[in-house]
C-alpha cells in the first residue's frame, strides 16, 4: 500500500520546496490545490476566472472546489505510490471531506508532517519570493490575510490530526537540505511500522 502524507504548515513554510524533493526520492504525487489553482488561471478556464479575485485577496476560496480538484485527482492517478497534499486541507471540514474521500478508495492519511516556523521568518521569505517570482498574493497585504487564516482555520487541523496520532512536527526554519532529512526520517519510521505490522500479521497466521 502506499503513503499518503500531508504536508502542513503556514504559508511559505516551504511545503512545496520538499513536496518536490519527495516526488522525485520517492515516485509520490504532489497534489497541490494552490498549484492547481494557479493552473485553472492560467488557461483561463471559468474556474480561475471564479477564483482569480479570491486568491489574489489571499482569502482561502471554497472547500467545495478544493475537495472536488482533489476528488479529479485522485481518481485520475490510480495505483500511485502515494500522495503528498500540500496546501490541502486547510479547514477542518476538508481534512473530513479528505479522510472520506480516501477511504471510499480504500485509503487513508498516513501521516502528517507540520512544518515549524517563526513568522517573521515567513515575512522575510515571503519578501524575496515575491521579488523573484512576483506571485501577487505574496505581496505583504495579502499575505497578511494568509497568514490570519492559516491561524484562524487551518492550525484547527492539528489538534484534529494529534488526536489520531498521525502528527510529527519537524523544525521548519533548518536549511532545505536539514528538514529534507527530517522528513525523510519520518517516512522511513512510518514504513518501518508497516512492514512490522505486516510481519505480525503473518506471525499470527502461522504461529510463528
Ligand atoms: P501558500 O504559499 O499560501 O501555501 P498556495 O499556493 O497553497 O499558497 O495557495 C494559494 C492560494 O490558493 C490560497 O491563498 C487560497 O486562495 C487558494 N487555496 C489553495 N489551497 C486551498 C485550500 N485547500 N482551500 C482554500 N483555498 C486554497
Amino acid at each position: 500500500m502506499g503513503l499518503n502524507l500531508v504536508l502542513f504548515g503556514p504559508p511559505a513554510a516551504g511545503k512545496g520546496t520538499q513536496a518536490k524533493r519527495l516526488v522525485a526520492e520517492r515516485g509520490l504525487i504532489q497534489l497541490s490545490t494552490g498549484d492547481m489553482l494557479r493552473a485553472a488561471r492560467a488557461a483561463g478556464t471559468e474556474l480561475g476566472k471564479k477564483v482569480a479575485g479570491i486568491m489574489d485577496r489571499g482569502d482561502l476560496v471554497t472547500d467545495e472546489i478544493v475537495v472536488a480538484l482533489i476528488e479529479e485527482q485522485l481518481d485520475s492517478n490510480k495505483g500511485a505510490a502515494g500522495f503528498i497534499f500540500d496546501g490541502f486541507p486547510r479547514t477542518v471540514a476538508q481534512a473530513e471531506a479528505l479522510d472520506a474521500a480516501l477511504a471510499k478508495r480504500d485509503m487513508k492519511v498516513d501521516s502528517v508532517i507540520r512544518l515549524k516556523v517563526d513568522e517573521e521568518a515567513l515575512v522575510a521569505r515571503i519578501i524575496k519570493r515575491f521579488e523573484e517570482e512576483g506571485r501577487k498574493d505574496d505581496n505583504p497585504d495579502a499575505f497578511k490575510v494568509r497568514l490570519g487564516n492559516y491561524q484562524k482555520q487551518t492550525a484547527r487541523l492539528l489538534p484534529y490530526y494529534s488526536a489520531q496520532g498521525k502528527l510529527t512536527e519537524v523544525d521548519g526554519m533548518a536549511n532545505e537540505e536539514t528538514v529534507a532529512v527530517s522528513i525523510r526520517k519520518v517516512l522511513d519510521r512510518q514504513n518501518g511500522a508497516k512492514d512490522v505490522m505486516k510481519k505480525g500479521f503473518w506471525a499470527r497466521l502461522f504461529g510463528k
